[in-house]
């Protein structure tokens, strides 16, 4: 699974650029937007910085923040319920006031993010809309969400800098994304690190507070950052239709949201354990609803495990697949008023990101799973926890035969989000 790739840098390298004030260019997973983005921290930037993203990557301008400064700075998000691909956290958007034109010069466009990067600016130093797009980064960073807006703040966080960023999307001349043997070539050329977000999650994962040990803290100068997203609580015996199980809840620290880890047997941390991920679906789950195949598919899991003897089921509390009960009943609704794509975009989570698959793979660490044999018919779910250090050695189908209520649903599922379903 793991790709040794030669030209990819240490992040212990990139870092040292990063802090020098340099861009590091930062590629996500290829299953995932496939982009490397040149990052730098917003402190550092220049006219002449910008003048170089827009030149060389050509994509949009942004400026990753953390959740909680977006707020402080009252830049609201975009909209209110986010339906893009990947759930690109936009806030509006915004230009510098005092000192500035109309906001599109290099050199406007600099003052914008060094103000944003500025403990001292408040809400009413932007005047909205304008022309630089802030990102609102998740709290834990690329442990919560695998996004290159994430990575843009811990990097910052990991050097002790302000935390505010500035990314651009790197494109080729024709106008095509560049993919990483472009984005190899344009390091070499503008001497310039390269790293993963993969490799960046495993650093911070590996490295518990992002360092080699306590006393290298002082001597590189990086600030810690806590990796610990979830609390674990007591473990019980649960005896179940289906078979006798162990239950341990676990709490998400960001959040407050609680889900479950449900294990059956033992295991050694490199044998690879039959595992499901399963996203809550109180009608599917509960009710037994005919409008998915939630229950279905979760029941079908626990007697595979209990044929097995043992094997892990990380029950994740993600109504609707992040967006909420209240949600996702209103996309119900709209398909009863024969709106029936509205589903497939809401229900189907074409926002794979929102679901936040970093709390799902530290509960299987924790639960001393590196090695998974996942039931799964969602490739965007096996992407999601490979970013986490978490392999999967197989991937098993859980298929469930349609139903007319669903039977629309799950085409969709096959057709546009490339689920493996052989009965549909
Ligand atoms: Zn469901």
């Amino acid at each position: 699974m793991e790709t040794s790739n030669q030209t990819m840098n240490t992040i212990q390298e990139a870092l040292e650029d990063f802090k020098a004030g340099k861009f590091v260019i930062v590629v996500d997973d290829e299953d995932r937007e496939n982009e490397g983005d040149f990052i730098i921290a917003a402190e550092k930037i220049t006219p002449e910085k910008v003048n170089f993203m827009l030149q060389h990557g050509r994509g949009v301008l942004c400026c990753p923040l953390p959740e909680q400064r977006c707020a402080e700075l009252d830049l609201m998000h975009q909209v209110s319920t986010n339906t893009s691909m990947l759930g690109t956290p936009f806030t509006v958007t915004v230009d510098k006031l005092e000192g500035c034109t109309t906001g599109v010069s290099a050199h406007d466009r600099a003052a914008t993010i060094l103000a944003l990067s500025d403990p001292a600016s408040r809400p009413e130093t932007f005047g909205r809309p304008g022309h630089i797009n802030p990102l609102y980064a998740r709290q834990r960073g690329v442990l919560q969400r695998a996004g290159h807006t994430e990575a843009a703040v811990d990097l910052c966080r990991l050097c002790g800098m302000r935390e505010a960023a500035a990314l651009i999307e790197i494109m080729n001349e024709d106008g095509t994304m560049a993919r990483l043997p472009q984005l190899e070539k344009v390091a070499e050329e503008y001497d310039l690190k390269l790293i993963s977000i993969k490799d960046l999650i495993a650093f911070r994962l590996e490295k518990g507070e992002g360092l080699e040990d306590g006393s290298s803290r002082q001597q590189d100068g990086l600030q810690p950052i806590g990796s610990t997203l979830i609390e674990r609580g007591e473990t019980v015996t649960l005896p179940t239709m289906y078979g006798t199980f162990m239950l341990t809840p676990f709490r998400d620290l960001t959040t407050g949201l609680e889900h479950i880890a449900l294990t059956k047997g033992t295991w050694q941390e490199d044998e690879p354990v039959l595992c499901r991920v399963h996203s809550s679906c109180a009608t599917g789950d509960i009710f037994g609803s005919l409008r998915c195949e939630c229950g279905e598919q979760l029941h079908k899991a626990m007697q595979k495990i209990e044929a097995e003897g043992k094997g892990i089921i990380v029950y994740m509390n993600q109504e609707g697949r992040g967006i909420g009960l209240m949600n996702k009943i209103r996309a119900y609704k709209l398909q009863e008023n024969g709106e029936d794509t509205v589903e497939a975009n809401v229900h189907l989570g074409f926002r794979p990101d929102e679901r936040d698959y970093g709390v799902g793979a530290q509960i299987l660490r924790e639960m001393g799973a590196r090695k998974l044999r996942l039931m799964t018919n969602n490739p965007v779910k096996r992407v999601g926890l490979e970013s986490y250090g978490i392999e999967i050695v197989d991937n098993l189908p859980i298929e469930i035969a349609p139903n007319p209520y669903n039977l629309n649903y799950m085409r969709t599922k096959k057709e546009k989000m490339n689920h493996n379903l052989k009965l549909v």
